[in-house]
């Protein structure tokens, strides 16, 4: 039953960010509605969280919970190059002796049903099963939503505030055609999940592992999770892996890829397969704007990034966190205009420009070894910057030297491509 007196703030999805701002706006005392299409658990891909959830999970109460699961302790990331060559991990207790510094695996089925009861443990009126059909606006002002649920009854919900959590259905954003596609980061993935293949074992136990293809074209993904499962999926550009290639078929193009990368063959090569193969288009984007009168947007709604570093799950809690601060700054002082509601949002792209900026070097054949050995004093702002601590600026440190070693790397490639001289 849909509660008869209308909601302060309506969230639109049930995912991290989403479940993210519905509690910490319901902490505060409003009332809010949550509607998420689909009945939970649901599958869904991002498994691999980074230190910096600790914060927001903190703030949500979810951590005694985090610790009372069986979800795969994650210490470190560690990179296996084309060759095959496993890199010195990146431990992330090492940089930030902190409780924090440990984070998880999670089945995101599990996780996110974590974050739901925990919402609604928190007060938020929670509706599964229940599809957002739109966004009611009054002028440019949201005021709310109509709303379908599994009686096919259509019916509309009014709150002086619509946070859209939809993930990359995004309602807002393609209303008003805000979306702005990623020039470079152009990507899609296949993937499965394996029982029995190689796990370390100790503190490198739920390590992420980053694993180039040869010619890095692409990178699979080595993520361990509880019972003895693996998730592994590679990441190419969009036209490589789908378009360039005779075959449509997601198992061929799987092990096209796998036969690329000396350093997962052996991983698997006594594993069996669990799931049938799974594929995405993950081209990343952005909303050009972050909120408008009555609305804001978070997580994927708002923006995708390539999820090379795990970033996606930390950005959703991120955004749903500083969302939900200036939601109950606009509904105590009354607006609940587009500045009040988006004042968060540069500090927060800032963020998300750090994160690519990383993600697009690796891209770029960026030898991070290399920078490291050569600035051994960043090595801890570059880990700042891999566990997810972005949104400050003390960690633009890495980014001269960064560029110093780029533009040294394209004179050296520029050199030896060049015709010899007479
Ligand atoms: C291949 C791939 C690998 C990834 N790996 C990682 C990783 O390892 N680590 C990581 O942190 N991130 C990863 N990500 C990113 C991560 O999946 C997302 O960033 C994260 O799920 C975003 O959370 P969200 O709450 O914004 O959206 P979602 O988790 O997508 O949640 C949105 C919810 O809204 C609901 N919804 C949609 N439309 C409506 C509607 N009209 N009405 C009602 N409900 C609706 C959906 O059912 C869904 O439950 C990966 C992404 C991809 C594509």
């Amino acid at each position: 039953m849909i509660q008869s007196a209308n909601p302060h703030v309506i969230v639109i999805g049930g995912g991290p960010s989403g479940t993210t701002t519905a509690t910490l706006i319901a902490k505060q005392g409003y009332r809010v509605q949550l509607f998420e299409r689909e009945k939970f658990p649901r599958y869904h891909i991002g498994e691999s969280l980074i230190p910096e959830t600790f914060w927001v999970l903190d703030k949500l109460d979810m951590l005694p919970k985090m610790r009372d699961t069986r979800f795969v302790k994650k210490h470190s990331v560690q990179f296996v190059t084309e060759k095959g060559k496993l890199s010195e991990p990146f431990y992330f207790y090492d940089n930030k002796p902190h409780e924090c510094s440990q984070t998880w695996q999670v089945y995101r089925q599990e996780f996110d049903q974590m974050m739901l009861d925990n919402a609604r443990e928190h007060g938020v009126d929670v509706h599964e099963e229940t599809r957002v059909l739109d966004v009611l606006f009054e002028g440019k002002k949201a005021v709310g939503v109509k709303i379908v649920g599994k009686d096919g009854v259509e019916r509309e919900v009014r709150a002086d505030v619509v946070v859209d959590a939809a993930g990359q259905s995004c309602i807002i954003q393609d209303r008003f055609g805000l979306r702005e596609w990623d020039p470079v980061l152009k990507k899609a993935a296949v993937w499965t999940y394996w029982k029995g293949a190689y796990r370390d074992v100790g503190r490198d136990e739920g390590a992420t592992i980053v694993m180039q293809t040869q010619g890095k074209q692409g990178w699979f993904w080595y993520i361990p999770l509880h019972d003895d499962v693996l998730s592994v999926g590679v990441v190419a550009p969009y036209d490589y892996l789908f378009v360039n290639r005779e075959t449509k078929d997601l198992e061929k193009i799987y092990f096209e890829e796998v036969a690329k990368c000396p350093g997962l063959q052996p991983r698997i090569a006594n594993a069996e397969r669990i799931q049938p193969f799974r594929a995405a288009k993950e081209y990343s984007y952005r909303s050009k704007e972050v909120a408008g009168d009555g609305w804001v947007l978070v997580g994927d709604a708002f923006g995708f990034l390539d999820p090379l570093y795990s970033s996606g799950v930390l950005l959703a809690l991120k955004s749903g966190a500083l969302a939900a601060d200036a939601v109950c700054n606009g509904l105590k002082s009354g607006d609940t205009s587009a500045a009040t509601l988006g004042a968060w949002g540069p500090d927060f792209m800032a963020g998300m420009d750090r994160m690519r900026r990383l993600v697009c070097e690796f891209y770029d054949g960026f030898s991070f070894g290399r920078f490291v050995k050569r600035n051994p004093h960043l090595k801890g702002h570059l880990t700042d910057l891999l566990i997810g601590d972005l949104f400050t600026d003390k960690v633009d440190d890495v980014i001269a030297p960064m560029n110093e070693l780029r533009a040294e790397m394209e004179a050296a490639a520029a050199a030896a491509t060049a015709p010899p001289s007479e």
